[in-house]
């Protein structure tokens, strides 16, 4: 098992220096266009393809280095470039994750492969959970899936809202009820393939920030699917929902917390995500605020902003540390016992929120406008606080650990 250590190795650092390039080269320059365009940012997913960073081999190898630093800096970089054309790139990792931590390795084999494409033909896949009436409160999700048995397919109704790259998607992970009186435990999940008829995209957000993203509803009417898009099999399936009845009769308290752990470890990857684009913004305006003058001095001559900056970074070290600490954590299969990652994802978007807003402080009318990005990136933060789990639903994970209580 890796000891926790906050120095890079050798391959580490290679790979670092080389998204940073990628990200200071390739989507920075790009950000402001594809921001004003409110597109997916083909060209540049392209370019990603191209040198292996939009690809499944990148992600696995991340995802398994075994410090657990490997997710975490990646993210970092990319969306220090930028959070929108970022997003964008990482967005079918969602569904790929989906499919690796659900499926069989022949569901993997088919199907990541199409969720990417390749480099001349590049495709992307949605990961779609939300819905209308099922946002934090994912066990009031009404999507149906019904096994038609002589067909041997499994029929999809519902609607599903707030997707990444839904309705673009080659390949769509759905998430539905096959069981209604278990919760959140009564889920599975779904492979719709592509070009599969009944599956839609409905209305395209016009959104405030990560506006590159493509977000949209997925209406699905009678999307059948194959028995074999049912990630893990029919027969994991009936034994799950077995076990989830048999648990649920025994007190629910283990089947929630079960559903918990894997929330807690996917969510220090966004909180490196807001480390990106709080580091970003800190950036320029500490380079801001030692060129600008007034009173015939460089504004960072005043404690007034150079404290602020002071905080800034404090803050932004600080997030990065509670971010590496619920990856390793992750990786070496420690138990979350205080919620550490909902506590990295919290303090991380928090503080990604409040740097860009400061920045824009920094920089005066300047940070107001366009012309500089950290009006894009203190709208792109606003994100971090509301997708994979609101702030206020990490507080009241990271409340009912450490309390055991079941607060509301
Ligand atoms: C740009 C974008 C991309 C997204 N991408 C995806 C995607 O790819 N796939 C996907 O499935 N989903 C995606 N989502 C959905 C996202 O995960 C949800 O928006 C999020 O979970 C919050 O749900 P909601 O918007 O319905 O808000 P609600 O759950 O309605 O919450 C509204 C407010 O009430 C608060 N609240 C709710 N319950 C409680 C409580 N018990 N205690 C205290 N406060 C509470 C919330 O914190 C929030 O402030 C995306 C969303 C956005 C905006």
């Amino acid at each position: 098992m890796a000891e926790f250590t906050l120095d890079l190795n050798d391959d580490q650092k290679q790979v670092r220096d080389w998204l940073h390039g990628f990200a200071a080269d390739v989507i920075r320059p790009a950000a402001s266009e594809w921001d004003e365009r409110e597109e997916t940012p083909w060209p540049v997913i392209q370019e990603a393809a191209k040198v292996g960073i939009y690809s499944l081999d990148f992600y696995a190898q991340q995802f398994f280095d075994p410090t657990g630093l490997g997710i975490p800096m990646a993210m970092e970089e990319l969306f220090w470039g930028d959070a929108g054309i970022a997003l964008s790139i990482v967005g079918t990792g969602l569904a790929a994750v989906g499919v690796l931590a659900n499926g069989t390795e022949e569901q993997i084999g088919t199907w990541i492969p199409q969720m990417y494409g390749d480099a001349n033909d590049v495709k992307v896949a949605a990961f779609c959970s939300s819905e209308p009436d099922a946002g934090s409160d994912v066990a009031s999700m009404r999507t149906r899936a019904v096994y038609d048995e002589a067909k041997d397919e499994w029929v999809l109704n519902g609607t599903k809202t707030w997707a990444t790259n839904g309705g673009i998607a080659n390949v769509h992970v759905v998430v539905a009820v096959v069981d209604p009186g278990l919760g959140s435990k009564g889920h599975a999940s779904f492979i719709v393939p592509p070009a599969t008829p009944g599956l839609s995209q409905g209305q395209k957000f016009k959104k405030h920030g990560i506006r590159a993203s493509h977000t949209a509803e997925v209406v699905l009417e009678d999307v059948r699917v194959p028995g074999h898009c049912l990630l893990g099999g029919k027969e994991k399936l009936d034994e799950r929902l077995a076990r989830a009845r048999e648990r649920a009769k025994a007190g629910g308290e283990r089947v929630k917390n079960a559903a918990m752990a894997t929330f807690e470890a996917s969510r220090p990857a966004v909180g490196a995500m807001a480390v990106g684009t709080a580091r970003a913004a800190y950036e320029v305006a500490l380079d801001y605020a030692k060129t600008r003058s007034q009173f015939g001095r460089p504004i960072i001559d005043n404690q007034g902003i150079a404290f602020q900056l002071a905080d800034m970074r404090t803050r932004i070290d600080a997030a990065r540390l509670l971010v590496w600490r619920a990856s390793w954590m992750a990786t070496t299969g420690k138990p979350f016992t205080s919620a550490e990652g909902s506590m990295s994802k919290l303090y991380a978007s928090e503080t990604a929120k409040s740097v860009t807003a400061q920045a824009i402080q920094i920089l005066g009318g300047n940070g107001f406008t366009r012309e500089y990005p950290v009006e894009r990136m203190h709208r792109d933060a606003a994100i971090y606080t509301i997708f994979e789990g609101t702030s206020e639903i990490q507080r009241l994970v990271i409340a009912r650990t450490l309390s055991g209580m079941p607060i509301r």
